[in-house]
């Protein structure tokens, strides 16, 4: 389901091949079904539901993929690193450190390894785009976890650190911030919400007043994926509904258009 126009759905990912991890649920399931749906090629993998098991935080997994896209299809013009783990909402004080390294291993190493293995072959056929999912989490507090804040404020560094070093190779790497998304990582909030019957609370905290959904990152994906953003490169692209524009405040109408 994709509450973005039809019309504007149509081949603009034609011809490329794309490794998407994470494709079994949620924003990465999404983002394949509209990468196909443009006409890309995807190679999507996840620990389950998707075409291949691999670890998105196991280097041996990423080489693999990569080498799929090379020797199978012929080449790799992107790759959405996209899969994670929350962790929960433990504070500092719950947290152990094996929490700590398999949630930056999977959300922060992962995105490592994959422009580490697919920027080189990326580049083979000219150039291409890397994208990797951060959080408004990354931004600031209040939106995860410890662990897995400080992973995703590595992600958002990450890109901006692996555009200046792929220079000069025509290999662009941007994250997206997502806001609060429906997806299998959110369930639980979006249940208990639906079980106290305040659903309508969900996402209240942004001007668009609800939650997102997964079609709405995938369509961002989709323009860092594509052409269309071929100047956009270091870029942590923020989508959530405003969210972040604002810092709390406690008067309601301060700052609002009254309409
Ligand atoms: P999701 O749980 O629906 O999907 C995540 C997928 O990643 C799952 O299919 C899971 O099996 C897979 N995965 C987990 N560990 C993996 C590993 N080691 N190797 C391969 N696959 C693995 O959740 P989602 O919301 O679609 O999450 C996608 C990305 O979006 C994550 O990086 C998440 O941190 C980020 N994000 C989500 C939200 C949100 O509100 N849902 C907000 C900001 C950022």
């Amino acid at each position: 389901m994709s509450i973005i126009p039809e019309e504007t759905r149509q081949g603009r990912l034609a011809g490329k091949i794309i490794i998407v991890t994470g494709a079994g649920s949620g924003i990465g399931k999404a983002t394949t079904e509209l990468f196909r749906e443009q006409g890309a090629t995807v190679i999507g993998a996840d620990l389950k539901g998707a075409d291949h098991v691999a670890d998105a935080g196991n280097e041996d997994d990423i080489v693999r993929l990569v080498s799929i896209a090379r020797e199978e299809h012929g080449g790799l013009h992107g790759f959405f690193a996209n899969a994670g783990i929350s962790g929960g909402l433990a504070s500092i004080f719950e947290q152990s450190v094996e929490d700590w390294q398999e949630i930056l291993r999977v959300n922060l190493i992962g995105p490592f390894l994959a422009i580490k293995h697919a920027a080189p072959v990326i580049k083979e056929v000219g150039g291409g785009s890397i994208i990797c999912t951060a959080s408004v989490a990354g931004l600031r507090s209040g939106a995860g976890g410890p662990a897995y804040s400080a992973s995703k404020a590595g992600v958002i560094s990450l890109v901006k650190t692996a555009a200046q070093q792929l220079s000069g190779s025509n290999v662009r790497v941007n994250a997206i911030c997502p806001g609060l998304i429906e997806t299998g990582m959110t369930e639980y909030v979006y249940e208990r919400a639906r079980a106290k019957g305040v659903e309508d609370r969900l996402g209240h905290l942004n001007p668009l007043k609800r939650g997102g959904h997964p079609s709405e990152i995938a369509h961002a994906a989709m323009f860092l994926a594509s052409d269309e953003s071929s100047y956009v490169n270091g870029h942590a692209l923020v989508v959530d509904g405003g969210l972040s524009s604002s810092h709390p405040f406690n008067n309601q109408s301060y700052g609002r258009t009254a309409i």
